[in-house]
């Protein structure tokens, strides 16, 4: 498969970037505390095929699990943090990569700037022999560039700022990621961003693909025109599955780069989905409720009678991309511990129970039907 020569980076025992093939990955939907359900997960999804496995790190105790998880498991580890920028430094020694955020480095510590905490990351990533990845998510965009600029521009904006700010200091061993729910902002920010900066391996993904098949029908959208066209070093599938059925995130994207070695390009002429888009997180450690995924599949089985209609519902595990990918959708589910918050457009209806939840987005779309 062609592939832009960007430079190549070391993550563990995987090279991304510089012709290398493609690198593939998920993420444990574990506890991150829950050591050996993390450690078994990470290993079957390696033994499944993973190139690298990463795992949700928000708190003191998820960053001390690593040490334990790393002489459970021979995967390459990854972490991802999103507010909490701090934690780099006691889960580094443990692990082979960081993705942060760009976004949510603005919500902790508001009085430091981004670029004295991206510093400390990477001068954290040197220390202990870790690559980066700069992960910007249409769901979770830095609030201060909001504004009225359209959402591809902003995201573009953040990754080429951040990008450009790790050369300031010197530092290579970095991957880019701008991820969406919709293919088609996937497409344009990776070859917008692919053709200024050729040098920098780009991870691609589909985010909040949703549930199988049509998770994996959207990744396939967004991803095979992108590796046809040489853009993309390492992806991950992100599809609504219980954590004991992860590996079938390894399984489509074996299908995507298959599909993509044999010249069978899903295109939009191609597939013409159901008109109503269900877009819903993939879940992970940071899921509210473990009574997230089986949610999402309550949603789908309880719209299957309007899959016709031009309507994007979005549901999703936490509060990380849960407002955000909400404000984008018609109407949205984002989950807490004990309730689930329901929103029309960026305003919220309400908070109901587990139990109530689909009884009243069902009054509500019958308000828009
Ligand atoms: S929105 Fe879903 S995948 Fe994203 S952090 Fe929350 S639970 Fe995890």
């Amino acid at each position: 498969m062609f592939q832009n020569r960007t430079r190549e980076i070391k993550i563990g025992t995987v090279m991304i970037g510089g012709g290398h093939p493609i690198v593939l990955q998920s993420m444990a939907a574990t506890k991150t505390t829950d050591v050996v359900a993390t450690a078994e997960t990470c290993q079957r999804l390696t033994e499944a095929g993973a190139g690298i496995v990463r795992i949700a790190v928000d708190t003191q105790q998820d960053a001390e699990a690593l040490r334990e998880i790393r002489k459970r498991t021979t995967a390459n580890l990854s972490i991802d943090l999103q507010e909490n920028y701090r934690l780099a430094e006691l889960a580094a020694p443990f692990v082979d990569k960081i993705r942060y955020n760009p976004g949510h480095l603005h919500h902790a510590e508001p009085n430091i700037s981004w670029q004295k905490k991206v510093e400390r990351i990477v001068e954290i990533a040197r220390k202990n022999d870790c690559a980066l990845r700069i992960g910007v998510n249409c769901g979770s965009l830095d609030p201060s560039s909001t504004g009225n600029n359209p959402m591809l521009n902003i995201a573009l904006d953040s990754a080429f700022k951040h990008a450009d700010f790790m050369d300031s200091l010197g530092f290579q061993r970095f991957c880019v990621s701008i991820k969406s729910s919709n293919p088609s902002i996937v497409i344009s920010a990776n070859r917008q961003f692919a053709s200024l900066r050729y040098d920098i391996p780009l991870h691609l993904g589909l985010t909040e693909a949703g549930m199988p098949p049509e998770g994996v029908m959207k990744s396939r959208l967004a991803l095979e025109p992108l590796l046809a066209e040489g853009i993309g070093n390492t992806l991950r599938v992100s599809l609504t599955v219980p954590n004991h059925r992860k590996q079938e995130e390894i399984e489509a994207g074996h299908l995507i780069v298959q599909n993509v070695r044999q010249g069978k390009i899903l295109t939009a002429a191609d597939w013409t989905p159901d008109q109503l888009n269900i877009v819903s997180c993939p879940s992970c450690a940071r899921v509210e409720n473990d009574r997230f995924v089986a949610l999402a599949q309550q949603v789908r089985e309880a719209t299957r009678f309007m899959k016709n209609v031009p309507l994007t519902i979005a549901v999703m595990g936490c509060r990380v991309n849960g407002p955000g990918e909400t404000d984008h959708a018609d109407i949205g589910l984002w989950c807490g511990a004990k309730s689930v918050n329901l929103k029309r457009g960026t305003n919220l209806i309400g908070t109901f129970s587990y139990d109530e939840i689909v009884q009243k987005l069902l009054q509500e779309l019958e308000q828009l039907l």
